[in-house]
């Protein structure tokens, strides 16, 4: 068993900051691949959000990000709305409304670049009234009730507010030594993550519901499994993770204690587990829910031993350090070692099974 981690339940989630090798805003051309493919969905949205008598766009119209974090994919989202919002009156020949973008991550996140670039944003643009950071969770209420227009959210909702606490409090690893134990542990462990998302993904829905006016949209993404794959609690790229941490707890390391004690606060739901979800909390109708293959946002020829450990860097490097400590040398080096023993890092990344799922939900 596990000894007990306090520190787990205080895991404090934010991407690898600044504008380094490793950081989010150099390493996140992936997740931009999920975004060009809520673009669609997220002009549709626009179309849609007609004043309830007349086709014209309300006069004030508010949007947000939730989820930014820092770098080219912080502004993308909000920026493809602004614009439909400026096609859409140009095709009318209305008068723009009043647009406010706010952006929102929690308070950990590097909001340095991201505050200069909405400037940038806000001067380029003639309809942008407001622009602003709104930090804190989307597990929490962030907007006034009945305010928002459209909120969307790329990459960022299979982030829980916690890691269930199930596992933590009764010291049941989610990654074992053994990886035989693991295998057989990983039914309970599923269960407990996928009682967690539960949990956090109805709050959202419910919290962003009061903030939304009648008809009000979401544009989401987020990470997700096929019906039938029970291989991980989250993604298959995260199982890249835990097998290096794993050769640094076998071969002395890092501590095996703390290896058994290391939870990360993500789950990957299926399809059916969303709409289960979405029906359930009764606040909203699903009007289109996309699956895409994560492999097709990768260009199989960028894939090298530095690319992987950059793309593992920027997301999980805070919360490897905040559990081990400054670890990622030897992470880093046993890596690059596993990948050149087994010579296949392609393979690693390319036979992965995880999707991205892309929804449009109306409040109902
Ligand atoms: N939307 C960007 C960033 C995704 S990375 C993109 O598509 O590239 C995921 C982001 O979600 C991180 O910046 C993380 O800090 C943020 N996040 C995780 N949990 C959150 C929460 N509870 N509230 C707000 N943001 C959260």
């Amino acid at each position: 068993m596990a000894p007990s981690t306090a520190m787990a339940s205080k895991q404090i989630v934010y991407m690898n900051n600044g504008q380094g090798e490793t950081s989010y805003a150099c390493n996140s051309q992936i997740q931009g691949g999920a975004q060009n493919k809520m673009k669609p969905p997220i002009e549709a949205a626009i179309n849609e959000l007609r004043s309830s008598t007349t086709s014209l766009l309300p006069a004030q119209m508010l949007i947000a990000d939730l989820g930014c974090s820092s770098g080219p994919n912080a502004l993308e989202l909000v920026s493809v709305a602004a614009e439909a919002i400026k096609r859409h009156c140009d095709k009318l020949q209305q008068p723009p409304p009043e647009v406010c973008l706010f952006l929102n991550d929690l308070p950990g996140n590097d909001f340095n670049i991201v505050v200069k670039s909405l400037h940038t944003l806000r001067q380029r643009s003639s309809s942008t009234v407001t622009t602003g950071v709104i930090p804190g969770s989307f597990y929490e209420r962030l907007f006034t009730t009945g305010s928002m227009h459209l909120f969307c959210s790329s990459n960022s909702l299979h982030w829980l507010s916690e890691a269930p606490e199930v596992l933590r409090k009764n010291q049941i690893p989610a990654y074992d030594i053994d990886e035989n134990v693991r295998r057989e542990r990983l039914p309970i462990v599923i269960e407990a993550y996928a009682e967690q998302f539960k949990k956090d993904f109805k709050n959202f829905l419910n919290l962003r519901a009061t903030e939304l006016v009648e008809g009000g949209y979401m544009v989401l993404s987020l990470i997700g499994r096929r019906p039938n794959d029970s291989t991980s609690e989250f993604s298959d790229l995260f199982e890249i993770v835990v097998k290096i941490l794993r050769v640094m707890a076998s071969e002395g390391v890092i501590d095996k204690a703390k290896f058994e004690s290391f939870y990360v606060p993500m789950y990957a739901p299926s399809d059916q587990e969303l709409r289960d979800i979405i029906q359930e909390e009764g606040s909203f109708c699903t009007k289109d829910l996309m699956v895409h293959d994560l492999k097709i946002f990768v260009d199989k020829s960028t894939i090298n031993a530095s690319w992987a450990l950059n793309q593992i860097r920027a997301v999980f490097e805070p919360i490897i350090v905040q559990h081990f400590g400054d670890v990622m040398d030897e992470f880093v080096k046993t890596a690059e070692q596993r990948w050149s023993q087994e010579g296949s890092l392609q393979d690693e990344f390319i036979k992965h099974q995880t999707v991205t799922f892309i929804m449009s939900l109306t409040k109902a």
